[in-house]
């Protein structure tokens, strides 16, 4: 008989939880009007306002300093209590996303990868999109030269393209930073796009970031500089991407930066694939952070491990969708 892992886990978690209400982490990447958006990241404002003005409504919205309280002091959470976070640090999170969260008294914790702030470039995944996505012609042949091996492709049919596109991504998320650099770069000079980035896919500027973590809409965590999966590297340079988001945002806003989210983070793995391990967790604790995010279906009560919190990804939805979501997300 097959037993799903949620039926498996489901009597633990009942156990789990009776000591106190349960809360939800809910996971956001951009909030802007934004097509094509193959990786799903991006919710309209229009949206992310319906969303909010439903929390409100429904649910107890609660601030990074209070969720993490309670996990530290093992206090029963409120019931329905709701902990809104971003991903990456995207420039809308300053220009639409705050804006909307001040507009309704709500906080979220804003987690922000250091590599690209303040520059003109994109992460690497946005870069992987504009090279491929762009309709302009691009020559017939394509070399890689990637972990010492030549790869070769005749990219002329559209479908081989798009195949390609999505091999990169699953691919280059499990290698090292050094990888994906040298990776994008042999792309893009075959492609002949230009190391400028779109402007609407551009990182935070120092000064919007400092505007934010002057808002009591917004709490600053760090989410590595360059992004890897922190899994698949040695420990020691786990510790060095963690150290160093921290200590350039710590230097930019002169406060102690207590919050940490995992690059990708979910626990579904790909054979010896992993985006983060013992390892990670044990650096987590060491640099002494509050709570640190995962990314995985779960709710959270007052003894969950706070190095390891799930949390739920939001996408597009209108407020229909988004209230079903919900229900779901508390259910376990
Ligand atoms: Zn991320």
């Amino acid at each position: 008989m097959k037993i799903s892992q949620q039926s498996l886990f489901k009597p633990f978690r009942k156990i789990a939880n009776m000591g106190g209400g349960q809360a939800v982490i809910l996971l956001y990447h951009r909030v802007i009007d934004l097509k094509p958006d193959p990786q799903e990241l991006c919710v309209s404002p229009q949206h992310f306002r319906e969303q909010l003005l439903f929390l409100k409504e429904n649910y107890y919205l609660i601030s990074a300093e209070e969720f993490a309280d309670h996990l530290k002091n093992k206090r029963r959470f409120r019931p329905k209590s709701v902990l809104i976070t971003f991903d990456d640090g995207y420039f809308d999170n300053f220009l639409y996303a705050l804006p909307l969260l001040e507009e309704s008294e709500a906080q979220a914790v804003f987690y922000i990868t250091t590599s690209k702030l303040n520059t003109d470039e994109e992460l690497w995944w946005d870069d992987l999109e504009r090279i491929f996505i762009d309709r302009r012609s691009k020559p017939a042949a394509l070399t890689l030269h990637v972990d010492g091996a030549k790869r070769r492709y005749d990219v002329r049919a559209e479908s081989v393209l798009w195949k390609l596109y999505y091999e990169l991504q699953n691919e280059l998320r499990f290698s090292s930073p050094d990888k994906i650099d040298n990776v994008v770069d042999q792309l893009r000079k075959w492609s002949a796009t230009p190391q400028k980035g779109r402007p609407s896919h551009r990182m935070l500027s120092y000064e919007e970031l400092k505007k934010m973590a002057g808002s009591s809409s917004a709490v600053i965590g760090c989410h590595t500089h360059r992004h890897p999966a922190l899994g698949m590297l040695p420990a020691g340079q786990q510790h060095q991407e963690i150290q160093q988001s921290k200590e350039i945002l710590e230097d930019l806003l002169g406060k102690t930066i207590s919050h940490f989210s995992y690059p990708f983070g979910a626990r579904k793995f790909l054979g010896d694939k992993r985006y983060y391990n013992h390892d990670t967790i044990r650096i987590a604790r060491e640099l002494n952070f509050d709570m640190v995010c995962a990314n995985y279906f779960g709710q959270v009560h007052r003894r969950s491990n706070r190095y390891v919190l799930p949390r739920m990804p939001v996408r597009d939805w209108g407020v229909d969708v988004f209230k079903e979501k919900m229900k779901e997300f508390f259910k376990g």
